[in-house]
């Protein structure tokens, strides 16, 4: 049993039994539970195994934001660990439910969960949980981050696919030890650097550059997963400029001498980088409130 601050308004469970299914008539697909009871077996794969895949959407004034790239994402992370092809149908009117069941409020996060379920059943568990989004506004006016080895290359998608570089799995326990080391140092997050020198992303989040009118960002195909705000920031850029963010390899030099740059998510929206260890960048507070009213959907 849980309980929750009597402030913020109680987080909503919806179970998805019918991720896999073609919809039918009579069964439901997904409900409404009880989100204060247990409903997690404790030989889920995910419990024992840290054997599954989720995604974290980002709802502003109850509209989700994204909803489409996030399932399709959710999908490829599925298939990258062999499970089955997730009914996106089924989840996007699942996703739904919960914000609707949910009591209206500025910002909620929205996870998708989807495991490889009981040992030995073989049969996913999918599970939707939205609450309150945390508070980010402290990352949002701008934050010290601490560059981490992330002790890949840049070619570990295609030498070590195992590794799983580029899957949104939920094995998350290293890229949150990342983030207390990085808090040991002073700073509120984390950007990691490949083994050949190369930046990549943060624990949660896709790094954005700005070097005079260019945007830039790093390759997927370095083993970072494809962000969709990002994605969102680019087509706007695209549409307002005419050119879109460019994936190019960076080090930590072009990030310290550049004209900005950000950490881009989904809940957190565009977190200016003020610090990269010690050297300060430039913030940009404008273009910064401008980036976090594409990523809410807002213009
Ligand atoms: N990179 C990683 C490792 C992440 O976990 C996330 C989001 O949680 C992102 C990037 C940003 O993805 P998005 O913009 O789709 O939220």
């Amino acid at each position: 049993m849980t309980t929750h601050s009597p402030d913020i308004p109680a987080p909503v469970l919806v179970l998805v039994p019918g991720v896999t299914d073609a919809p039918t008539d009579g069964d439901a697909r997904f409900h409404v539970a009880d989100e204060t009871a247990p409903q997690l077996a404790v030989t889920d794969l995910v419990a024992t195994r840290g054997d599954g895949v989720f995604e974290t959407i980002g709802a502003f004034d109850g509209v989700p934001v994204n909803v489409i790239p996030h399932l399709e994402r959710l999908a490829r992370s599925a298939a990258m660990v062999d499970l089955p092809a997730p009914d996106l149908e089924t989840l996007v009117e699942a996703v739904e439910a919960a914000i609707f069941a949910h009591e209206p409020v500025s910002e909620l996060s929205v996870r998708v969960m989807y495991t490889r379920g009981i040992e030995g059943a073989g049969t996913p568990t999918c599970w939707i949980h939205a609450r309150v989004s945390d508070d980010w506004a402290p990352y949002r006016t701008g934050m010290r981050v601490a560059v981490l080895d992330r002790g890949l290359s840049t070619t570990s998608a295609r030498t070590s696919p195992w590794l799983l570089p580029g899957a949104k799995t939920l094995s998350y326990a290293v890229n949150m030890a990342a983030v207390r080391e990085a808090k040991r140092r002073g700073a509120a997050d984390v950007l990691f650097v490949a083994s050949d020198g190369y930046v990549l992303e943060g624990p949660t989040s896709t790094l954005l550059v700005r070097r005079g009118d260019e945007f830039l960002t790093t390759p997927v195909s370095a083993g970072v997963l494809a962000g969709t705000s990002v994605r969102s920031l680019s087509d706007h850029l695209e549409a307002e400029r005419g050119t879109g963010v460019r994936e190019q390899l960076m080090t930590i030099e072009d990030v310290t001498g550049s004209d900005g740059a950000w950490l881009l998510s989904s809940t957190r929206l565009a977190a200016p980088i003020t610090h990269l260890d010690e050297a300060e960048l430039p913030v940009d507070r404008a273009l910064t409130a401008r980036f976090q009213q594409v990523l809410t959907g807002a213009i």
